[in-house]
């Protein structure tokens, strides 16, 4: 039989401590958690590096404490070389891929209707994460590593027409930002899209937007961006440099939907908020390590009818549909490649 057990040495690059992230990441065998009829195995292939692993590495959120060892790596490309009896999506041989969450409960209201990111008993991340469902208590392991074992649920097909390197960091940068362009309209109600910060998440919301139909004004804090907003397909660029209100000046409402990706502290939401159209929505993407939304003045939500509002990942149905979409408008991620080997170099250029 295909899915015949097989014992697979998992290895992969442990952050044993918060040094890890100066490139101190050790390649560790460790115990994935048990394996179940629902779930799958990947022969990993590629795997971005997203903004949370670095904060994950370092403590940064503070959920890391008592959880190193700690694999991190939640933007997943593999092939799948084991399948549970109870999976009908996936086959072995397929190529397939996992984001940020590979579990929740699956029976709350949210995870009924497809919104598995908002669980009501919380999501279990694909790394420092613990299982709650099937292998209660066991660890959860990212993908810089050989292999990767979890729900086959939160493991989703990569279309053919696209690249599997270009599809890893889709499976969580990507689709964060797709999720609420897509949610609030970008190309359609929402004609002008204004991106903040030109980081992982933000290049993708330009790349998106653009190929949604929208408008995008990029709004980043120096000059150097500006090249790349305009090659990701950006009409515009704002360089706020040290004098917001005169960069802003002539922009006034003259945005459907923010996009905020940065995670810069102190952000000037106020500012952002004066460019917004009534009716308009700032959705925050980029979670930073400490603060919180500083000094809004309720005249700037009052005046125009706007909303802040934050959006997580996306959903199981997302993932698959940003893939779709991204493949289908041949969207091509801003990536450079490293091998497995030197994932320690990777993390300290990051
Ligand atoms: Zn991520
Ligand atoms: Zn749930």
């Amino acid at each position: 039989m295909s899915s015949a057990p097989k014992q697979r040495k998992f290895e992969g690059w442990a952050a044993m401590d918060s040094n890890a992230i100066k490139g101190e990441m050790k390649w560790t065998e460790y115990r994935p958690k048990e394996f179940f009829d629902d779930d799958v195995e990947l022969e990993i292939q590629y795997c971005g590096i997203c903004g949370s692993d670095l904060h994950t590495m370092s403590d940064g959120w503070g959920s890391t404490k008592g959880m190193y060892p700690q694999v991190v790596g939640h933007e997943i490309v593999g092939k799948v070389v084991r399948v549970g009896k109870d999976v009908k999506h996936l086959k072995e041989g397929d190529i397939a891929g996992v984001g940020a969450q590979c579990d929740s409960c699956m029976e709350c209201v949210n995870c009924k209707n497809g919104e598995e990111n908002y669980c009501s008993k919380g999501q279990t991340g694909t790394y420092c994460g613990k299982f709650r469902r099937t292998a209660k208590g066991s660890k959860s392991y990212g993908g810089y590593a050989n292999y990767w074992r979890g729900p086959a649920h939160f493991t989703i097909p990569i279309p053919d027409n696209l690249d599997p390197a270009e599809a890893a960091p889709m499976m969580c940068g990507g689709v964060t930002v797709y999720t609420p362009l897509k949610q609030y309209g970008a190309g359609t109600t929402a004609k002008s899209v204004g991106v903040v910060g030109l980081g992982g998440l933000g290049h993708f919301a330009v790349l998106f937007a653009t190929a949604m139909g929208a408008d995008v004004t990029a709004i980043t804090h120096s000059h150097k961006k500006t090249e790349d907003a305009k090659k990701l397909g950006a009409k515009q660029v704002i360089v706020t440099g040290d004098d917001i209100k005169a960069a802003f000046k002539g922009y006034r409402r003259s945005l459907d939907l923010i996009i905020v990706s940065s995670n810069a502290p102190n952000m000037p939401f106020n500012a952002y908020l004066s460019l917004l159209r009534p009716h308009g929505h700032l959705v925050i993407v980029g979670a930073p390590e400490e603060g919180t939304i500083p000094n809004v003045s309720p005249f700037n939500l009052i005046g125009s009818n706007v909303h802040i509002s934050g959006s997580a990942i996306g959903s199981v149905k997302g993932i698959a549909e940003c893939l779709k979409f991204a493949g289908d408008h041949n969207i091509k991620a801003w990536v450079k490649r490293y091998t497995m080997k030197d994932a320690n170099e990777a993390v300290e250029a990051a």
